[in-house]
């Protein structure tokens, strides 16, 4: 008699924080999906939800360990208070013991009908799945505006380019999941570190709807301080971009220099001009900030990886499998 493989599993790490309006909703969606998609599986699947309650206060952890899902297993990880969706993320992943991994919001944004396409793809071989989303229609025009700025911008500075309109919603196999534990840094920016580890990846689309209950955890400042965050830990070319600024600064003084020198000789002496001596101050006590908080940016991030604090703390588990 042929040996029957064993099923894979597959882990659903789910970041919570104060999510006690989407948390049931996103169960019994969840359970509803998997059992189609359990149903409709040849080899054999078998599901975990690994929740991260990212120092929640009001009553998600609750609510977790009372789910009793029919087509998965709880499993939950507290930490001792909020860590940040990043670091709740990677706390997810030290601890996701499936054959494949997914990092899911709660909120039903990152919609639990692609799963099957994604598991099917991984299946017939793919490393990584990818789910795009198509349109932004339903973001806002400023939104909608920076995030393409961002993609561009990123890409263009980054050596890595990360795939656009591609958020933490992807499918990644047990050697990705591996890859990306091996890398240590503690000021993590998940999606460039997805980007970096390699490995052929496969794109599913969908659209992106409304969040199911509650209310959003991003505010534009703390978008905005992601964005920082990639791109400083991601490249070196806002580094870089003083040594070429100052040097064309450098060529430019040096020609008005001789343009002033020539004026002298040609037509005499000019009454100092004070608004142009006042601009100019300006512009170059400017220019040497914007330099400095860029050096500033990288030192403290130096600072941060000799701390080498951990990046999350974990207060108690619930039905973890080690
Ligand atoms: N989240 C988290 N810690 C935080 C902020 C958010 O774990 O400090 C979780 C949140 O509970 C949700 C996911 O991250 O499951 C995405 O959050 P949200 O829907 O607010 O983000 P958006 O959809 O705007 O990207
Ligand atoms: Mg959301």
């Amino acid at each position: 008699m042929a040996k029957k493989t064993p099923p894979k599993s597959v882990t659903i790490v789910v970041p919570l924080y104060n999510e006690e309006a989407a948390l049931p909703v996103f169960i019994d969606a969840m359970d509803a999906e998997l059992k189609k998609i359990i149903e409709h599986s040849k080899q054999g699947l078998k599901f975990s939800i690994l929740f991260v309650n990212d120092g929640s206060t009001d009553a998600t952890e609750f609510l977790a360990r009372q789910a009793r899902p029919e087509n998965f297993t709880v499993q939950l990880i507290n930490l001792t208070r909020n860590f940040g969706k990043e670091n709740a993320l990677y706390a997810g992943l030290t601890h996701a013991k499936g054959d494949a991994v997914v990092p899911m919001d709660v909120d039903l944004q990152d919609p639990p009908k692609v799963l099957a396409q994604m598991i099917e793809c991984w299946l017939s071989g793919a490393k990584i799945v990818n789910a795009r989303r198509v349109s932004r229609n339903e973001d806002t025009f400023l939104k909608r505006i920076s995030a393409i700025g961002f993609y561009k911008l990123f890409n263009l500075v980054s050596e890595r380019s990360i795939p656009e309109n591609v958020g933490d919603f992807r499918l990644m196999d047990r050697d990705v999941v591996d890859a990306v534990l091996q890398i240590k840094e503690k000021k993590r920016f998940n999606k460039e570190i997805f980007a970096w580890v390699g490995f052929t990846s496969e794109d599913v689309t969908f659209n992106r709807p409304e969040r199911s209950a509650g209310i959003g955890k991003w505010s534009t400042w703390k978008l905005w301080n992601l964005a920082l965050d990639g791109i400083f830990s991601a490249s070196t070319v806002p580094l870089r971009v003083w040594s070429y600024i100052g040097f064309f600064f450098a060529v430019l003084s040096l020609c008005y220099g001789l343009i002033i020198l020539l004026y002298t000789f040609v037509v005499g002496r000019e009454v100092p001009g004070y608004s142009s001596t006042v601009l100019l101050i300006l512009f170059f006590g400017g220019l040497n900030l914007v330099s400095l908080g860029v050096l500033g940016e990288y030192i403290g991030r130096i600072y941060l990886e000799v701390r080498d604090r951990p990046a999350f703390i974990i207060h108690s588990t619930y039905a973890l499998d080690d």
